[in-house]
């Protein structure tokens, strides 16, 4: 009998044994994998920090003046430089330019950045009982030049100048541009009109040919059309450029390493 007790005593300990050793295996594997994960995710997050931090050291240097964009706003400006491409009466896009990510159909499509930033406010609009839409978004260059010729054709030379785009010019090809709600002066006087003056900036949107800034835009005051330059850079253009678009974006255009 106590033979038989102590045959059974050995066999439960080598089992504990093995049943131990197959657990702390398995666990020293998991920790090693995890581990190895970890140090490979610290490795990569150091390798390119510290690329980015010479790439904007050298380049801070060079142009101290860039320095309040911040590194946000400057990356955004150098991987896409059409987005914040000066557009206007001097300054025109090739007429085979078109956005990539546009998002919704025809008239209505604006780029995926500019789309998700209006869908966020135009649920904060809804909250307060404003509604917004886009009247009309990205507009391609074929477009504008029957928008513009038609204008001359009916108005004449000098009305379409001060109205209209040339094919070209226009930001709506650029697909960062929208025609909220109306296209008429009376949008002006509307409880929408005054929702969009208070909030746009919070979402990235400025107003492109603001009252009083005719001489700059080069444009008769458009209080519907706005041109979606992300919330920070809207922030500056308030904080830093007179609430001037273009003076903005000619200085951050100015950051860009080419120029
Ligand atoms: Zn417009």
């Amino acid at each position: 009998m106590k033979k038989l007790l102590f045959l059974l005593f050995m066999f439960c300990l080598v089992c504990g044994t093995l049943i131990c050793r197959a657990l702390t295996n398995k666990n020293v594997l998991f920790v090693n994998a995890d581990k190895t994960a970890l140090k490979g995710t610290l490795n990569n997050k150091v390798e390119k920090e510290t690329e980015e931090d010479i790439f904007y050291a050298k380049f801070f240097r060079k142009k101290p003046q860039c320095k309040i964009f911040g590194k946000q706003l400057l990356k955004q400006a150098i991987k896409d430089p059409y987005f914040f491409y000066i557009v206007d009466k001097k300054n025109l896009l090739p007429a085979d330019y078109n956005p990539q990510d546009l998002i919704g159909e025809g008239k209505y499509a604006v780029r995926k950045q500019t789309k998700e930033a209006f869908d966020k406010m135009a649920e904060a609009a809804k909250q307060d009982g404003i509604s917004l839409g886009i009247l009309s978004g990205f507009r391609p260059y074929s477009r504008q030049e029957y928008l513009f010729n038609r204008s001359v054709q009916t108005r004449g030379q000098a009305h379409a100048d001060k109205y209209v785009a040339r094919p070209g010019a226009s930001q709506h090809q650029l697909g960062l541009a929208a025609d909220i709600n109306s296209v008429e002066d009376s949008f002006v006087n509307t409880k929408e009109y005054a929702w969009l003056k208070e909030n746009a900036c919070k979402y990235g949107f400025s107003l492109s040919f603001p009252k009083g800034q005719e001489e700059k835009t080069g444009y008769a005051f458009e209080p519907w059309h706005y041109r979606y330059i992300t919330s920070e850079g809207c922030k500056m253009q308030k904080e830093h450029f007179n609430d001037s678009q273009v003076d903005f974006l000619e200085a951050i255009n100015a950051c860009l390493p080419q120029n």
